[in-house]
């Protein structure tokens, strides 16, 4: 029988105990599960596209994840699922902001191939409000960001914000 192969894509700037959340518990719906880590220059990430994927090989280690592995793209998903032999796309649902968008996606994605599902998984609750974005934003502003990354991701990020300067220094 042929491995069932799962695709987590995102851009993971930087990977939150959300995004590991969703690794963890789609890991088990698959024999193998490819992290599939963007270049997302749109997204004028804080990590480079290799720290990135530094981060995340960091993460598969730390929660011991043995059918989990981690591929950069820079291309089209569906393409990249269809190269990878991938049959499901894997994305986490937070809030009803977020359903709109993956809603369309997986439908957009679904027109340009039907044989690959996109599946989701419901945040935990308890993770729900964890985003990149405002952990990024807090970090900038001095907050402690230890509830939402793992310690390793969180020494990444003070050591970026520490390099970059910290906001709201100079009132
Ligand atoms: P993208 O740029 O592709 O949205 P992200 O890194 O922001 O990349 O998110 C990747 C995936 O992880 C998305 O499906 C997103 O909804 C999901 N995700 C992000 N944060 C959380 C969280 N706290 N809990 C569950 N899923 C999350």
């Amino acid at each position: 029988m042929t491995d069932r192969i799962g695709l987590y894509p995102g851009t993971f700037d930087p990977f939150t105990l959300g995004h590991a959340d969703i690794m963890r518990r789609g890991a088990k719906l698959v024999d193998r599960l490819i992290i599939g880590v963007t270049t997302n220059p749109s997204k004028d990430p804080m990590f480079s596209h290799d720290e990135r994927m530094a981060m995340v090989a960091g993460e598969v280690a730390r929660l011991g994840l043995t059918n989990v592995e981690i591929k950069g793209f820079d291309a089209l998903l569906m393409d990249v699922a269809e190269r990878e032999g991938a049959s499901m796309i894997l994305r986490g649902l937070r809030a009803v902001a977020d359903f709109e968008y993956e809603y369309q996606m997986a439908g957009m994605n679904q027109q340009l191939n039907a044989g690959i599902e996109t599946v989701f998984l419901m945040a935990d609750i308890s993770l729900q409000p964890i985003a990149s974005k405002l952990v990024k934003e807090i970090a900038f502003y001095g907050g402690d960001i230890a509830r939402f990354v793992s310690p390793q991701v969180r020494e990444l990020v003070v050591a970026r914000v520490n390099q970059l300067g910290r906001k709201g220094d100079g009132r």
